[in-house]
């Protein structure tokens, strides 16, 4: 079984968690989530010994994606992600750039996911899961060997992701948690786009946005 090394970098004024993961076998990486600082996400690269071969989306917001179109044009590498219900978000990063106070540039994906799909990298291999609700077009990706995932800002540890935004749903956002999220082992790993790792077990018992009333 090949395994992933995880590198986090913190990125744009939003703290976002770029995750670059690496395939140990063969030192081909995924950046996911470049939404900014791109020389930031460029030394860890470096550090790290990593060659890029994919960009994953998890959604379209500006601190998501909003460094997305330069890292393709430095490394060549496609784009795939997020799901196209977030098109209209892709399309108007450069136009956001000034309300979010950093550098957008628009950013057109090579593939859009849809459920059920998988994005591989090396030997490596990422299932996509399509989870509206913070944004129309989100998607989880889930590594079931390593029980790790990548869920964007579609759960953090403690809370849930906004829905004031354009396109946020609220009702959708738990539907996607409750269907998508809680039905994964409690020992799975995720990482959200901003703050720190939790499990899908301590959100489970203590995340007070899902708990059912008595
Ligand atoms: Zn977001
Ligand atoms: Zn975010």
């Amino acid at each position: 079984m090949s395994q992933i090394k995880v590198a986090i970098v913190p990125v744009t004024p939003f703290q976002q968690n770029c995750t670059i993961l690496m395939c140990t076998a063969t030192n081909r990486a995924a950046v996911v989530d470049p939404g900014g600082d791109v020389p930031l996400i460029r030394r860890a690269i470096d550090q790290i010994g990593a060659k890029v071969e994919k960009i994953f989306l998890t959604h379209g917001h500006a601190d998501h994606a909003g460094g997305a179109a330069e890292l393709r044009e430095i490394f060549g590498a496609p784009i795939e992600g997020p799901h196209v219900g977030d098109k209209f978000l892709l399309d108007g990063l450069e136009a956001a750039s000034s309300m979010f106070g950093f550098a957008c540039r628009n950013v057109a994906p090579d593939r859009w996911l849809v459920e059920g799909d998988a994005v591989t990298f090396g030997e490596a291999r990422l299932d996509v899961r399509f989870c509206p609700g913070h944004t129309p077009g989100s998607v989880v990706l889930i590594n079931e060997p390593m029980q790790f995932c990548l869920v964007g800002d579609v759960l953090f540890e403690g809370s849930i992701g906004r829905t004031d935004l354009p396109g946020g749903d609220h009702a959708a956002l738990l539907r996607s948690i409750e269907n998508k999220l809680m039905t994964l082992n409690d020992n799975m790993t995720f990482i959200s786009g901003h703050g720190p790792l939790s499990t899908i077990g301590a959100e489970r018992a203590h995340n007070p946005f899902l708990q059912r009333q008595a």
